[in-house]
Order: structure tokens, then C-alpha cells, then sequence
């Protein structure tokens, strides 16, 4: 029996951006060809997604910016082009009805969990949202679609506690300041460091009020590489975790920081994902915790369907026998000297020092990192 669910539509490829712009619909037909290929179609729980209503859609966004996207989407139609945000940030004829549907997946995803059987969603959608603020669109970014779902789940599919996972190469910061003062909802975020977005992602962004310490910045060097990332998330992100004692785990999946793609360089391999994601599974294992992943960036689209189907695999398997393998190949301890999947040593000793750095300034919040 699958425990994953498979959320997926269509219409998602309705959103349309500039010709040689990275976040193309190429993106997810490339994993749907990667789906049929690896035959992962009969394995998983299928889901056709639901639109977010603007309801729903203000549990995060400001009435007056979604009402801003849908005359945007509305002028884009009338005059048959783009409309433009930012600097990459774009809306066709079809964004607004696209971008609901996306923040709806996750509603989806999160119905699935809290129902059952499956107990492990994916949500394979864009645009993407980790970016999208409260009132502004942002780095291809429109609705925040993993934050709409973190509140959703709290109002709505009986969750308290959400720990959200944000691997993409870039800094979540629309998800950060939507949790930021929120003791509920434990938001820690590997990025690229320094890095777009330039004005956020460092560790001292550790929450404020209430949520002081539950906003966690895991900012790591350009080429931290597969052993660095699984490095930070043994000693921060599982410690953290599991004292945060969450009952539902999302994750805010990038691909972008994969070895091959054009934007990041951080250097991660496909069976880098594959053990982050078995780590996640491991937690979620741990704390009794559901699971609700969310497709965000990733831009080369053979690295980007090769990673996300590896995700999938993890998540619908608690043993695979092949990835047990890769697994094996992961268990050495990571140091310098260690050239595999780290450029050099100097990186090496960064990363070490970093994650050291974020521990000890987060052991004042949390009794495991001490
Ligand atoms: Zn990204």
C-alpha cells in the first residue's frame, strides 16, 4: 500500500513565464515524464488538487495584494502578454486561477495526511511560494503556498505543531516573517550564504516575542556540498526537532541546490537529496509526525525530476533496499580530507564552524543543542 500522496494537476503548466526564464512549465513536465519513467505512478496515492478560496488565501496574504494579483492576472489577459512584478517575478493570463490552485495542493496534501491512510504527501506545484510575503509577490513567487497550508492545518486539519524544513538554495523569507513571532510553527531554512535574497538568512534572525528561538537560519558557504548539508541537519535540524516534539513536518523542497543546477552552488547530489529526505522520514518516524513536502525552486530539469522522484521514493518507502545502499556510502563521518562531494578543505572547516556557531547561539532556546 502507498503512504505517499502524489498532488499534481495540470494546470499548474498554465502559468506562463518569459521564454528563457528558469521557472518554465518545463520544470514539471520534466518530473512527470520522470514519474512515468520510473513507473512511480502505480506506487503513489494520486491527488488532484483543489483551489485555495481567498479565504483561505488570507490566512496569510493581505486581502488588498490578493485582490493586486488578480487585476494584474486580469490586465495580463486583456492585453494577451506578461505583466511584471519585479525583476523576475511575472503573470499571465492564467497566474491568478494557477496560483490558487498551487497554494490549493497544499490544502490538499494536508486533507490526505490528517485523513489517512497515507500518512506522506507530495505537492508538486508552481509557482512556487517560500518567497511570496504577506503583501508582495517575490522571486518567482506569488501566494506562500507551504505557509497558507502550515496555518491551514492548524485552523482546520487539527495540527498544532508544524516544523518546517526549508532546503531550497535560497532563504525562505516569506515563510520566516509569516511565523516569525509564532512559537507554533518552527521554520529553519538551509541557504546559500551570502546570497539572494540578500537582506535575510542569517542566524541571528532567531524569531521574536513568543517565537524567539523557533526561527532557525542555517546559512552555509557556496559548495557546502552533500556531506556539509547532512552534517548541519544531524547536529541542528534533528536535535531541534525532535525537542520540538512537532505533529506535522513540511518541507519547503528546493532542487536548486543540486550540483548541476544553474542557479546555486551548493553542490548537492541527487543521493544528497535521497539522505536528506530519509533523515526527514527518520523524524517523522521519530515524533509520530505526518509529513507534507511542497516543490519550490530547482531549475536544470533533469536534476531537478531526478531529485524530486528520489524524494518521492524515500518518502513512499521506509526501506528501499537501493537506497539502503546509497545510504551506506553516507555513513562515513564527515571531515576534512574528505574530497568526494566537498570542493576543498577550507569549505569543510566553514561548514564545521558555522554549524558549531548556530548551535551555540540556539543552545540558549533548546536543551539538546547544549
Ligand atoms: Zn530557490
Amino acid at each position: 500500500m502507498s503512504r505517499l500522496a502524489l498532488v499534481r494537476d495540470p494546470r499548474f503548466l498554465q502559468h506562463i513565464t518569459p521564454e528563457t526564464h528558469p521557472e518554465s512549465p518545463q520544470r514539471l513536465v520534466a518530473i512527470d515524464n520522470a514519474i512515468a519513467r520510473l513507473a512511480l505512478d502505480h506506487d503513489l496515492k494520486q491527488l488532484t488538487p483543489r483551489s485555495a478560496s481567498e479565504e483561505e488565501i488570507s490566512l496569510i496574504h493581505t486581502a488588498d495584494y490578493i485582490e493586486h494579483l488578480y487585476d494584474d492576472t486580469e490586465r495580463a489577459r486583456k492585453t494577451d502578454g506578461l505583466v511584471q512584478l519585479d525583476a523576475d517575478t511575472f503573470v499571465s493570463a492564467e497566474t491568478y486561477s494557477t496560483a490558487k490552485l498551487a497554494a490549493g495542493a497544499g490544502l490538499t496534501g494536508v486533507d490526505a495526511v490528517a485523513a489517512g491512510p497515507v500518512d506522506r504527501a507530495f505537492v508538486a506545484v508552481r509557482p512556487p511560494g517560500h518567497h511570496a510575503l504577506v503583501d508582495k509577490a517575490m522571486g518567482f513567487c506569488l501566494f506562500n503556498n507551504i505557509a497558507v497550508a502550515v496555518r491551514y492545518a492548524q485552523k482546520s486539519a487539527g495540527f498544532k505543531k508544524v516544523f518546517v524544513i526549508d532546503w531550497d538554495v535560497h532563504h525562505g523569507n516569506g515563510t520566516q516573517w509569516a511565523f516569525y513571532d509564532d512559537p507554533t510553527v518552527f521554520f529553519i531554512s538551509f541557504q546559500q550564504y551570502p546570497f539572494w535574497p540578500y537582506d535575510s538568512g542569517w542566524y541571528l534572525e532567531d524569531g521574536k516575542g513568543e517565537g524567539k528561538g523557533s526561527n532557525m537560519n542555517i546559512p552555509l558557504p557556496a559548495g557546502t556540498g552533500d556531506r556539509g548539508y547532512l552534517h548541519a541537519f544531524d547536529q541542528l535540524v534533528k536535535p531541534v526537532c525532535l525537542e520540538f516534539a512537532p505533529d506535522l513536518i513540511m518541507v519547503s523542497a528546493g532542487y536548486d541546490a543540486h550540483r548541476d543546477d544553474p542557479l546555486g552552488q551548493q553542490r548537492i547530489t541527487t543521493a544528497g537529496f535521497a539522505m536528506l529526505t530519509q533523515r526527514v522520514a527518520d523524524l517523522a518516524s521519530a515524533t509520530g509526525a505526518k509529513v507534507v513536502v511542497f516543490l519550490e525552486g530547482g531549475y536544470n530539469v533533469k536534476s531537478l525530476s531526478d531529485s524530486a522522484t528520489a524524494t518521492m521514493r524515500v518518502l513512499n518507502a521506509a526501506s528501499d533496499p537501493e537506497l539502503g545502499a546509497i545510504h551506506a556510502s553516507y555513513l562515513m563521518p564527515f571531515a576534512a580530507g574528505d574530497a568526494q562531494h566537498i570542493t576543498d578543505d577550507r569549505n569543510v572547516e566553514m561548514v564545521n564552524d558555522r554549524v558549531r556557531e548556530v548551535r551555540k547561539h540556539f543552545s540558549k532556546y533548546w536543551q539538546e543543542l547544549r
